[in-house]
Order: structure tokens, then C-alpha cells, then sequence
């Protein structure tokens, strides 16, 4: 058999490799804790489960539309304009299975041998696989811990150049919590006047898991890019919904289309079910929401408190997202092999920095969706390491 070249090129997601591991380990009887994969340790809130289990009574079994069912589409035009004030069109607004199909997509459309896509870096490791998959060149946007994370607005746009198509960036980010605030998207927008025929991608999947009282800045308020922006947002961390497979979209002009034949081609249409689920999240009481964003934030204080006591190991706050991006380049340890020990002799699962791209070289990262006092076991584990181990 021969199959196309894009497949050497495709990468994965090293977290889910991390939880099988993980997974195997607590079956031989290893106690295991996973700071690993990044989703919330709630349940799915109850009026929302309770939402699928009705439609699957009330007869919803069967195909909905390719883009979803129009009170869902409405639903989350309504939750965009309740909670940032922007007209968004059910028109453009299509139900998916997940946030990833719509990194998928897009980078889909326009990546190409010749073209070059901008992502960050550290950043979601399938920004990255999907650019190589199309044969576009990657061009990293270096997401550095001196600037708290944040992406500038100036380094980005120092690096767009003829041959970009399109530029892919994530406020609160994965894997470093980072927010980027007002003015620096402020900047970067009005920076982007000058490269109308460049797309932007804007994953704000962790939109509501922002501390410390400051506001997400949605891309979605900028009448500038409109045209030319598409929005990833979904109801995965939010709601505590990863397996459930639902997110959504906000798609520019004949880009819609493009994804609906591409859902067509692909899965038809998220499962009724849970489209019928994803309206009573929106729909319903946001105190869970809420209830969780407290939670993790509790969560953060400690992690990052216990983290800076650690030998070598510093921390910084980090703003928004449920991950703790740990510099551990005083430890005498790299990344990888630091993880990798760490979950082979004392059971704490986590990620190695430079699983997010070269500038993640020098940092793990820890997920804080976990209970504290998990939380706290597994940094007392860490501690006790870092202490007696000489690095590998
Ligand atoms: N975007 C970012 C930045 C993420 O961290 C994740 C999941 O970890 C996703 C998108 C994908 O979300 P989903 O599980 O809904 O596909």
C-alpha cells in the first residue's frame, strides 16, 4: 500500500499517550495521580445530562442538520450577546463535535505546500500536527513566561509575511494559562489592517475560566477582522462536557459553507442528544459555571504556592485555563525525562513542556482539574524526587 506523504507528518496529542500510560499503571495496581489530561474533574452538571436522557425519550434519535439544530445556533448567538454584547448570526454559527474539528478545518482551508500558518508555541500540540499534515510551513509565535504568557501583539506581527494564510492564536492558552490582555489584542488587530487577506483562528475554548476578576477579550468585538476571523469556543471545559464531543464555531462568509460540506462529508451532524444537552447548559443556570471557575481557582493558588517550594522548580500565576506551566530548568532536569520519571517512580502523570512546541523546553505541565488534595499528594511525591533523584 501507498499511502499520501501528509501521514508521516501528522502528529498527536502526547496527553492522551500520557493517560493510556497512566491508565495502564493504575491497572497493575499502581496509585496513580493524573495531572495530565486536561479536563474537569466534575461531573457533567445534572440538568444537562438530564436534558440528553429527554431527548433521547422524547424521540431525538435520529440525523439533525449538518451545521445543528437552529435553537442550539440560537442559543449560542444568545450567549455570545449576553456575555460580550456582539451580534453574532445563528447563520454562522455551526454545532460541532468538539473545539478540535474546527482547528481541523481550518487549517484544513488553507494550509498548503508554499503557505505558511502562524500558531503558538508552547501551544495546542494539534495546531502544529495539522500545519505539517497540509504541508504548510509552520511558523511558531514564541509565547515566552518573562511577558506572563502572554502573546505580543508586536512579535506576531513582525512575523507575517506574504506567504501567510493564517494566523491561529489562544487566550486563556494551553498549556501555559496565559491571557493576553486588552491592549495587546488591541494592538494586534490594528496591526492586522495591513494583511486583509491574512484569516485569523481564535481558540477561546477557555473563555470562561479567567481569574482574578479580569474579562475575556473575545476577537468577536473587532467589526475590523469580522470577515475574516473564525472562532473556536465549545462546551467541553466549561461545562465539564470532554466526552460528550460538543463545541461550536463562528464561521466568516463562504468559509460556513466549506464547513458544513466538510461535517457532511465527514460526521453528518453531532448527535442529537447532545445538542439537546449543549442547549440546556446554555440555557440553564450558570451558577455551575461559576461553581467550578472558584473551585479551580482555589486549585491555582495552591498549586502555584506548593510548586515555588519545591527545589529548582518556579511557577508563575497563571491568569486563566486550568494549567499550572512549570519552570523546572533549575531542577537539572529536561522536561521529558523529568515527566517520564516522575509518573514511572512516584505516580504523578503530567506533561513535558516541549510536547507544546520548542519554547516549551525547561517546563512541565500540570494540570490543576483535580481534587487539592490529590493536588497536594502528588506535589508532596514531586518534592520528595526532586530532593533525593539526581537528574537522568
Ligand atoms: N483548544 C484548546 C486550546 C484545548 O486545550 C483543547 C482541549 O484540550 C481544545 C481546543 C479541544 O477541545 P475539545 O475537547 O472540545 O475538542
Amino acid at each position: 500500500m501507498k499511502t499520501i506523504d501528509n501521514f508521516d507528518r501528522i502528529g498527536e496529542e502526547n496527553a492522551f499517550a500520557v493517560l493510556a500510560r497512566a491508565n495502564a499503571l493504575a491497572a497493575q495496581g499502581r496509585d496513580i495521580i493524573n495531572l495530565g489530561i486536561g479536563q474537569p474533574d466534575f461531573r457533567t452538571p445534572e440538568h444537562i445530562s438530564e436534558a440528553a436522557i429527554q431527548a433521547i425519550k422524547d424521540g431525538h434519535h435520529g440525523y439533525t442538520a449538518a451545521n445543528g439544530i437552529l435553537v442550539l445556533r440560537e442559543a449560542v448567538s444568545a450567549d455570545l450577546h449576553k456575555r460580550y454584547g456582539v451580534e453574532v448570526s445563528p447563520e454562522t454559527v455551526m454545532i460541532m463535535p468538539g473545539g478540535k474539528p474546527t482547528m481541523f478545518m481550518s487549517i484544513l482551508m488553507f494550509g498548503q505546500p508554499g503557505v505558511e500558518i502562524m500558531y503558538p508555541d508552547p501551544g495546542f500540540p494539534i495546531y502544529r500536527s495539522m500545519i505539517e499534515y497540509t504541508g504548510a510551513t509552520p511558523v511558531p509565535i514564541p509565547i515566552r513566561e518573562e511577558n506572563g504568557f502572554a502573546f505580543s501583539a508586536q512579535e506576531t506581527l513582525g512575523l507575517i509575511s506574504d506567504k501567510t494564510r493564517l494566523i491561529i492564536i489562544n487566550s486563556p492558552a494551553n498549556p501555559t494559562g496565559g491571557v493576553t490582555p486588552k491592549a495587546e489584542v488591541d494592538k494586534f488587530v490594528a496591526g492586522m489592517d495591513k494583511w486583509p487577506e491574512v484569516a485569523i483562528m481564535s481558540d477561546e475554548i477557555y473563555d470562561q475560566l479567567i481569574y482574578d476578576g479580569q474579562e475575556h477579550v473575545t476577537l468577536l468585538k473587532y467589526p475590523s477582522i469580522r470577515d475574516r476571523l473564525i472562532l473556536l469556543n465549545g462546551w467541553s471545559k466549561t461545562y465539564a462536557m470532554t466526552g460528550w464531543r460538543l463545541g461550536y464555531a463562528v464561521w466568516p462568509g463562504k468559509l460556513y459553507n466549506y464547513a458544513r460540506k466538510l461535517s457532511v462529508n465527514l460526521h453528518s451532524c453531532v448527535n442529537a442528544p447532545t445538542q439537546y444537552a449543549g442547549l440546556a447548559a446554555l440555557t440553564g443556570p450558570q451558577d455551575v459555571v461559576a461553581h467550578m471557575r472558584t473551585e479551580f481557582d482555589k486549585r491555582r493558588k495552591v498549586v502555584v504556592e506548593e510548586l515555588n517550594k519545591l527545589p529548582g522548580v518556579s511557577c508563575i500565576i497563571p491568569a486563566g485555563a486550568f494549567y499550572a506551566f512549570t519552570n523546572v530548568k533549575n531542577t537539572g532536569w529536561t522536561a521529558k525525562p523529568l515527566a517520564n520519571a516522575l509518573l514511572d517512580e512516584t505516580g504523578v502523570a503530567l506533561i513535558g513542556g516541549p510536547d507544546f512546541g520548542i519554547m516549551g523546553e525547561g517546563y512541565i505541565r500540570l494540570s490543576y482539574a483535580n481534587s487539592t488534595e490529590n493536588i497536594l499528594k502528588a506535589l508532596g511525591r514531586m518534592g520528595d524526587f526532586l530532593a533525593s533523584r539526581k537528574a537522568g
